[in-house]
């Protein structure tokens, strides 16, 4: 007799590795969701796989003249919906573990704000930090070229995320395009706009979180003018969130970044914040504010708490001493799964990852279109695009949330993975 998906999602715990493998962070509420649908078995066997994963070592000549050896992975974890889109870090922390769950959300996510993709993710174990801009673009087209086969506007399109950037993303296309013999600008999104980025694409991702928690603080009946909200991290999503939330009224009491946070019950200046970083590197030491650690700062008393960092920031340990009334999730899996539990009981609202952070891959979307189009929308139409396309899933999630009564997570994860299966159903296995 064949295995029912209650009898695999059992052997699946079974062989728990812990609330922080983040592979299993995303199972576990995967398994959750299918349960919910009552995912058949064999389609809970296929979307627990990742379709493709590429590991490769990258040589890089290191400004010594030394050759180091990197690795680095990309993971096609789910393509049933339209080409793999996921971006690329640079990381010291970067395990095929790790890859693999962020290209499951990536496919997880595309589907929520339905757009015509599905997910992937690609990562380096590297410190960019303590390397020279020359050594970054050597590791950045060595990797590009070791995983050409699968590059293309079509099969995998990279994006920037932790630790890479808009000039990374250029130098990824340059390889490629190299290498085809003509210019292909659709190979990767978050490109310079000079050169087939689009307008908006460097903000959406926290214009996303700010669209998201709009919404929020609306369905829940919190006004936005004074709401106190924390930000952790301080990088391109966290900086924009802080600064467009400011802009609507609200008042950014801490924000942190790698070094440690900042604190000011009255409310910073994020421009001014900015500035301060720009000349100081990191946030800390700023003197208009007291200082605090990255931990203190997530159990601050605030009304929105916005993880905007990396993973498992919030976990059963800390989960109970969040005052927030409403998480975004900036980052991609901030809250292990065992605080997921813990967060509901304490009644605060949280806009899953997979939903709060979908804005950069929306606008990578437009970016996409528009260079596949040849013709460039002004920042005012992307902007107003994202907005619909964030607000319309805002609701999308609230609506699967009412109608299962689950969390806005389960309800994202739900709204998903019943996309991207109804597709598997529709295509059929070729054998
Ligand atoms: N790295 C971003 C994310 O995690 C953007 C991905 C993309 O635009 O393809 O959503």
């Amino acid at each position: 007799m064949t295995d029912t998906t209650q009898q695999l999602i059992r052997r699946e715990k079974d062989t728990f590795l812990g609330e922080e493998n983040p592979f299993e962070a995303m199972m576990s509420r995967f398994d959750y969701a299918a349960e919910l649908l009552n995912l058949d078995a064999g389609l809970y066997k296929v979307l627990r796989n990742p379709e493709k994963q590429i590991i490769v070592s990258i040589p890089v000549q290191m400004d010594t003249g030394e050759v180091e050896v990197f690795t680095g992975y990309r993971v096609l974890y789910n393509t049933s919906r339209g080409p793999a889109k996921g971006g690329i870090r640079f990381d010291l922390n970067v395990t095929l573990e790790e890859v693999k769950a962020l290209a499951a959300w990536m496919t997880w996510k595309c589907a929520v704000v339905n757009i015509p993709f599905g997910g992937s993710k690609g990562g380096v174990i590297c410190d960019p930090t303590t390397m020279s801009a020359g050594e970054l673009e050597r590791l950045t087209r060595r990797y590009t070229s070791g995983i050409i086969e699968t590059l293309g506007p079509d099969s995998d399109v990279p994006a920037p995320d932790v630790n890479t950037n808009e000039r990374v993303m250029a130098w990824v296309m340059d390889t490629y395009s190299m290498h085809k013999r003509h210019t292909v600008t659709a190979v990767v999104t978050g490109k310079p706009v000079e050169m087939g980025g689009s307008q908006g694409r460097r903000e959406a991702t926290g214009r996303g979180c700010m669209i998201v928690t709009r919404e929020a603080l609306k369905h829940l009946g919190m006004p936005l003018g004074g709401a106190r909200v924390v930000v952790q991290g301080f990088g391109n999503v966290g900086s924009v969130t802080a600064e467009l939330l400011q802009k609507e009224g609200c008042t950014i009491v801490a924000v942190s970044d790698v070094a440690g946070g900042i604190y000011n019950p009255k409310g910073l200046d994020v421009k001014d914040v900015m500035e301060w970083r720009a000349s100081h590197r990191y946030v800390t030491g700023y003197t208009k504010a007291e200082g605090v650690t990255n931990d203190e700062l997530l159990t601050l008393d605030c009304d929105v708490l916005v993880p905007a960092a990396l993973e498992n920031v919030i976990t059963s340990r800390n989960a109970g001493d969040i005052k927030a009334k409403v998480i975004i999730e900036g980052a991609n899996g901030p809250t292990a799964a065992g605080a997921d539990e813990i967060l509901d009981r304490k009644g605060i609202f949280v806009v899953p990852d997979i939903l709060a952070n979908a804005g950069g891959v929306t606008v990578s979307y437009f970016e996409w279109v528009q260079d596949r189009g040849g013709y460039f929308w002004s920042e005012e139409t992307v902007n107003r695009r994202l907005t619909e396309i964030m607000v319309h899933s805002f609701h999308n999630v609230l609506d699967v949330s009412k109608r299962y009564g689950v969390n806005m997570r389960i309800a994202a994860y739900t709204l998903a993975i019943d996309r991207v299966a109804a597709v598997h159903r529709l295509r059929g296995m070729y054998a």
